[in-house]
């Protein structure tokens, strides 16, 4: 029977179960969501000495930051030519500092917990098709030559990039040496254990399900089922999970339901002969396969996608299908875990950051590459908080539209768009 819940639970020391917020309590700052961005955000405000108490709906990584793929990216979901040609070189090259500074940030982590060995370098963009070559050489060529980034390998002949995958299913890639392959849930308990460590109190099971401001001032309460804080400040983190708390601000984003699959662990030779280099792998598609082999030798196979929020018919069956197309020789090897999670993306796939008119940060829309990205940005915006804008800026001024359709109608609309780039990927 294959389980659905993320492996990543099997493979690391539990968390211990937090309390739920009952009754009134005080604090400088409030975090909604255990998440990378909440968890990060409330470590760093503790360590500067706020009050801050984090909620959570149900408990810490049960959204997309325990269940996601563990590939730690550099750049953000777009191709930074495509970034730069929205906000011009300038803007795009201060992201891409960050993002580059994200990882090593989420390296530093790792290193802090004892846990620096449980990051696995290389990342490989892979090339479907031959039109895909043209984009990654400009990616290339960007990088190296405008952003200054040194890490990067093209692989322009089938054969070569054969030779790092296992597969002749791709005609080029473009590694990154600077990216690299983490357990997310071993990243995200440590943050935990750090938060606490640093005095952020934590609440499970206890979802905002409203907040109220304080007469004419920044000041909020902030309501679950059996209690209320009261704090000078309010972070919200909820990402695509971001339920009963209505706000314009998530208009912004559509939730995106992506699913992965688990082998069981495989014999040493047919490790040794898929994945020999062990980076972890996107495609080019529009919807993309993504994948990795973890340390027990398990192919976590990442795809598809659900713009309904109910999971397609058959997940499991259509990944393993995609994953053998790529990789016959797991024909016939056991799977034991299919997972879903929900990604937030946002119409231009760049991250939502900001302060509303009164005060109430938010993070949102990493638009399924925010593993590095989304615990960078919440010590940004702690930074903020603290009275430091310099990186918040960066994020916050980033224009962004909501998506066409309303609440009702902006499913199917996103439904119908992604029909026309899968037909698209097919061609
Ligand atoms: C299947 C999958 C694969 C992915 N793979 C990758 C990858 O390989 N690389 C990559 O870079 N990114 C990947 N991503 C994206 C990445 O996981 C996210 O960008 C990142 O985890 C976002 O973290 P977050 O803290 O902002 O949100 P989340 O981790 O989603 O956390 C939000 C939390 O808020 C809580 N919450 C919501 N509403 C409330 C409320 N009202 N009150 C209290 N709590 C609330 C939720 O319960 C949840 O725990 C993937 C995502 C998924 C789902």
């Amino acid at each position: 029977m294959m389980k659905k819940t993320p492996i990543y639970h099997e493979q690391v020391q539990p968390l211990p179960d937090y309390p739920r917020l009952c009754g009134e309590q005080r604090f400088d700052v409030c975090v909604v969501g255990g998440g990378f961005t909440g968890l990060s955000a409330a470590l760093e405000l503790a360590k500067a000495g706020f009050r801050t108490a984090l909620l959570e709906a149900a408990q810490l990584g049960s959204g997309a930051s325990g269940r996601n793929g563990g590939q730690v990216l550099t750049g953000l979901a777009p191709a930074m030519v495509t970034v730069a040609r929205q906000l011009g070189h300038a803007h795009a090259q201060m992201l891409w500092d960050l993002s580059v500074a994200a990882v090593a940030t989420l390296r530093r982590g790792l290193a802090e917990a004892d846990m620096a060995d449980a990051f696995r370098p290389g990342f490989i963009l892979a090339a479907n098709r031959a039109v895909h070559r043209a984009e990654l050489v400009e990616e290339y060529n960007y990088l190296t030559d405008r952003l200054g980034y040194e890490a990067l390998e093209l692989l322009l002949q089938p054969e070569q990039i054969a030779a790092r995958l296992g597969t002749r299913r791709y005609v080029a890639g473009l590694v990154d040496h600077g990216s690299g392959h983490v357990n997310p849930l071993a990243y995200l308990n440590g943050l935990a254990r750090a938060a606490e460590k640093a005095g952020v109190t934590v609440f499970e099971q206890s979802a905002a399900c409203r907040f109220v401001h304080q007469p004419g001032g920044e000041k909020v309460n902030v309501y679950t089922d059996r209690g209320v804080v009261r704090a000078d400040r309010l972070l919200l983190c909820g990402n695509a999970y971001q339920r009963h708390l209505a706000t314009p601000m998530q208009a912004m984003i559509m939730p995106v339901g992506t699913y992965i699959l688990a082998t069981a662990p495989l014999p040493e030779a047919l490790a040794a002969e898929i994945l020999p280099s062990g980076v972890c792998v996107s495609d080019m598609n529009f919807v993309l396969d993504y994948f990795r082999m973890t340390p027990d030798r398990r192919m976590l196979f990442g795809g598809r996608v659900s713009y309904s929020g109910l999971p397609p018919v058959a997940v499991a069956h259509r990944l393993k299908r995609r994953m053998c197309a790529i990789f016959p020789a797991l024909d016939g090897v056991p799977l034991t875990h299919c997972w879903g999670g929900k990604v937030a993306i946002t119409r231009n796939r760049l991250p939502h950051i900001g302060r509303t008119p009164q005060g109430v940060y938010f993070a949102h829309g990493y638009s399924g590459h925010g593993l590095a990205l989304s615990g960078f940005v919440g010590q940004v915006i702690a930074k903020a908080i603290a009275g430091d804008l310099t990186q918040f800026d960066c994020f916050a001024r980033i224009d962004h539209r909501p998506f066409p359709g309303g609440g009702m109608m902006r499913a199917p609309l996103l439904a119908l768009g992604a029909l026309y780039y899968r037909l698209r990927d097919l061609l």
